[in-house]
């Protein structure tokens, strides 16, 4: 997979070496698991998925994680995005809508030993107020637009990932954080499962 990965474009070592690391094949139902080194996304139960490699290996290298970053992710789904970000920053906030969901992420990130991590169900497209402001946010499902809140927890020079456009398909875009405003670079087209929420999709 990751050399795959690399023959695509993905440069950053640090988010090749945390793919190779984490076992994908955990964070995927036990009847898909030999597909689980595909470049596809994959179903994970309550109508989500876990993302293609590809999309999660270039969102993680837009971040541009040092090790040292407060990071916030809405739509912690399997878990497995929010590994990789355990692998690469200081703390990872993660907010998932589906309690189930949640609660499988969880057990799978303490079994593989992370402690650098916390999950919250609710609504992510309201950020996670009290731990703001967030060096990095990455949200992981399609959105009309960037939330109002996500915006004001952004760090001034931080940087936001987020796919954004319709319902079925989105632009990926990386955002930054100057001046008090982002600045908008689209990276590539995609489609994304809709973030539900107060500034998001309705069901
Ligand atoms: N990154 C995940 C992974 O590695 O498995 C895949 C995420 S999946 C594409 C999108 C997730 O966003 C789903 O699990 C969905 O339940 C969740 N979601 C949708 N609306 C949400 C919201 N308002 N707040 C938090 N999570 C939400």
């Amino acid at each position: 997979m990751v050399e795959e990965l690399r023959r695509f474009g993905i440069e950053d070592e640090r988010v090749l070496s945390a793919m190779e690391k984490i076992p994908r094949h955990l964070f995927v139902p036990e009847h898909l698991r030999h597909l689980a080194y595909e470049d596809s996304p994959l179903p994970i139960g309550h109508g989500q998925t876990i993302s293609q490699p590809y999309i999660v290996a270039l969102m993680t290298q837009a971040l541009e994680l040092k090790g040292d970053e407060k990071v916030l992710e809405v739509g912690t789904g399997s878990g497995y995005q929010t590994a990789i970000l355990c692998e690469l920053s200081r703390e990872v906030f993660s907010i998932e809508r589906i309690p189930e969901l949640a609660e499988g992420a969880r057990r799978r990130l303490e079994e593989l030993g992370y402690r650098n991590f916390h999950i919250r169900v609710g609504d992510g497209t309201l950020g996670w107020p009290e731990e703001a402001p967030f060096d990095r946010i990455i949200v992981t499902g399609g959105l009309p637009e960037v939330p109002r809140p996500l915006e004001e927890q952004l760090r001034e020079g931080g940087r936001l990932v987020a796919p954004i456009g319709g319902r079925f398909d989105q632009d990926l875009c990386l955002f930054l954080k100057e001046k008090g405003r982002l600045r908008r670079r689209v990276l590539c087209p995609c489609t994304f499962v809709p973030i539900i929420g107060s500034h998001g999709w309705r069901k």
